[in-house]
């Protein structure tokens, strides 16, 4: 093991219950705050209380950026640890881990939580290997036992049962399902103990590194993040309603989503399936084009702000939530909203006037 300082310091003892902050872009990513909720929940339950630590690895630049330490802080964190170094600035996995497991052996976390996205479960697997620790993944509900074992519950079998799962060794690792739990900003906190730390990464190869980042378009913008998003269902029938589908979210500017029909069709990816086995959103504008309407959907979506339907059956139960109907043939409705969309200038006005066509 290798010193987690240049200078060979180990930070002071930091809490028993950690939270590995996401960011992307200099930006906190909304899941952070979730995991922090459960951390702090996590934390008043183990036995004579608990103080959370936000653990932020990134570079320089970002690691100076007071205002996020405050909002870490209304977030549930009591103690907030920066790891910098350039080679943390993107996500790369050998870096990271390395940084995390070294920390881990000279602090003794009880637990440490990290978003079941693909940079969580990539670090959770390999840092609870490493360090000798459990991990129990994707949970969409943890609890901490009477005798501090961590426990979660996670949908099996197309979400027809939960498996329970608890942690056997520590640290007691666990990936929590983005959506799956509330952030809770609390009205009072305190100014958190803030820790810095340069760590040394002389073993870091260099192996793996990230070459640049493309920008979000509607196949890979992260559906929780986004404002707008433009789901389909059954009724997108082939891949020409689904080209369809991503032309009329890319001119949104929104992100495309599915129901699970289509996604068992093989016609969208199994990340963009919105409700219950899926992911649940709150966006802004909702769009949905030849969707039911079946209670495991709206479980995903029916939160959202303003919700557009395109069906042609008048009775489907979609338009029960929906705020704007379009009763009528989505190979039809669509190609004429991208016409009249073709004139816009951003996508921000686009859905504006959309929003005035569906009023
Ligand atoms: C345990 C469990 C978990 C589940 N989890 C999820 C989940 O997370 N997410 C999810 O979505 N489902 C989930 N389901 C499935 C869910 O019950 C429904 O089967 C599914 O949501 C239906 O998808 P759909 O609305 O796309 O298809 P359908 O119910 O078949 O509806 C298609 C709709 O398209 C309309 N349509 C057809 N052609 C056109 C056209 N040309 N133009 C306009 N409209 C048209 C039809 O009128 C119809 O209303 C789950 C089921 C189970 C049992």
């Amino acid at each position: 093991m290798h010193h987690p300082t240049d200078n060979g310091k180990v930070p002071a003892p930091v809490g028993r219950v950690w939270s590995v902050v996401e960011h992307q872009g200099g930006e906190l990513s909304p899941v952070s705050f979730e995991l922090l909720a459960e951390a702090r929940a996590l934390a008043d339950m183990l036995q004579g209380g608990g103080e959370v630590c936000a653990l932020v690895l990134s570079s320089e630049q970002y690691c100076s950026a007071e205002s996020h330490i405050d909002t870490l802080a209304k977030h549930g964190a009591d103690q907030v640890l920066l790891a910098c170094h350039p080679a943390l600035g993107d996500y790369a996995s050998e870096p990271h881990i390395e940084v995390l497991t070294d920390l881990c052996h000279a602090l003794s976390p009880e637990i440490i939580l990290l978003a079941s996205s693909l940079d969580g479960q990539d670090i959770a697997a390999r840092l609870s290997l490493r360090t000798g620790g459990s991990l129990i993944s994707d949970c969409v509900r943890l609890t901490v036992n009477t005798d501090g074992v961590l426990e979660g519950s996670k949908p099996v079998l197309d979400d027809h049962l939960y498996a329970e799962l608890h942690c056997e060794r520590r640290p007691q690792v666990a990936t929590l399902r983005p959506g799956a739990c509330e952030a809770k900003p609390l009205h009072t906190y305190q100014k958190p103990e803030v820790q810095r730390i340069e760590p040394v990464l002389d073993s870091h190869s260099g192996a793996v590194s990230v070459g640049e980042f493309l920008p979000a378009t509607a196949r890979n913008l992260s559906i929780l993040e986004a404002e707008r998003v433009v789901a389909g269902g059954a009724g997108i029938k082939n891949p020409h309603g689904v080209r369809l589908l991503e032309a009329l979210a890319e001119s949104l500017g929104a992100c495309s989503a599915a129901s699970r029909v289509l996604v068992d069709l093989g016609l969208m990816p199994r990340d963009k399936q919105v409700g219950l086995s899926g992911v649940v959103v709150k966006p802004k504008l909702y769009l949905a084009l030849g969707i039911s309407g079946a209670a495991y959907h709206l479980a995903g979506m029916s939160e959202s702000e303003i919700i557009i339907a395109v069906n042609t059956d008048p009775a489907a139960e979609i338009f029960k939530v929906a705020d704007f109907a379009a009763i009528g043939d989505l190979f039809e409705v669509v190609p004429a909203l991208l016409e009249r969309l073709a004139n816009q200038q951003a996508p921000q006005e686009a859905s504006q006037e959309l929003l005035l066509e569906a009023g």
